[in-house]
């Protein structure tokens, strides 16, 4: 039986953290070969693809520089000849306070819009341009159930910033969807990462599932399993959906 995603190329953003390595590898088990973007870490970059038996490219770029998505692309576009998808999953999320001076607060903002917003938009641009030239295409957003609540006092960038993420994915699945090109988003609550870690060190495992029903926080091999999914080409309908991933923490 041929794989799922076999001949597929897909370029994955922030490919060296947890959720990242966890969907190159999905995507490479079911058969695609992933352009790994990494922002510093190369080793890891490496590693990762020795990991997938080399069926990839390691590609660097700073995606907090107003160029670097674009930059990105370019580069991806010229090892891969041909990109089938794209997975924005780089993302930051920074603290600040509404208390801060203002300059923290607007230079907090900036990043937080760039990095997860204003670079994956950019990649979408370029996405779209080269579906449009060499055929369908498949962009999947990496946002947060963050995005769809609300969220936390000392980190409203973040949730704001994967709102706007939402919402581009369901205008790009509107506008361009007759042309072949479609997207989804991923909305995950806690996903079992050392972000996570961090939190169970400071607050405690029970905090962190206070609200989760299944009583765990989803791994990151579930959210590469999705990605996976949601990049077959048998899951054309599958266009502007958001799917969540919370253990029924929020529901809607
Ligand atoms: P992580 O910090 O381990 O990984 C983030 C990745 O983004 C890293 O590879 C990092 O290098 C890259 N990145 C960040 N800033 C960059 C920059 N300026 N230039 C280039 N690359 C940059 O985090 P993660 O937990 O693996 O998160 C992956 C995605 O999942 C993020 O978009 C995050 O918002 C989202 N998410 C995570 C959780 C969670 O609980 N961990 C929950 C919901 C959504």
């Amino acid at each position: 039986m041929t794989a799922p995603l076999s001949g597929l190329n897909v370029l994955v953003t922030g490919a060296t953290g947890a959720i990242g390595r966890a969907i190159t590898v999905a995507l490479a088990a079911e058969g695609a070969r992933v352009g790994i973007h990494y922002g510093r870490d190369r080793d890891g970059a490496e590693r990762l693809l020795r990991s997938i038996d080399g069926r990839g490219w390691c590609l660097q770029a700073d995606l907090s520089s107003p160029g670097g998505a674009t930059q990105l692309w370019v580069d991806a576009e010229a090892i891969s000849g041909r990109l089938h998808g794209l997975v924005n999953n780089a993302g930051i999320r920074t603290e600040v306070s509404v208390e801060a001076p203002l300059p923290d607060w607007q230079s907090a903002w900036d990043r937080e819009m760039r990095v997860n917003l204003l670079s994956a938009a950019d990649l979408c641009k370029c996405a779209i341009a080269h579906f449009r030239r060499h055929g369908p295409g498949r962009i999947v957003n990496i946002a947060s159930r963050a995005g769809q609540r609300g969220y936390s006092a000392d980190a409203l960038a973040y949730g704001a910033s994967k709102a706007a993420l939402i919402n581009l994915t369901k205008s790009i699945a509107q506008s361009f969807g007759a042309e072949g090109i479609t997207a989804t988003a991923l909305a995950p609550g806690w996903v079992r990462t050392e972000m996570a870690e961090a939190f169970i060190a400071r607050h405690g495992e029970a905090a962190a599932l206070a609200g989760i029903p299944v009583g765990q926080m989803a791994e990151p091999a579930e959210i590469g399993e999705l990605v996976a999914f949601a990049l077959r080409p048998s899951q054309v309908s599958l266009n502007g959906a958001v799917l969540d991933v919370n253990g029924g923490s929020y529901l809607r």
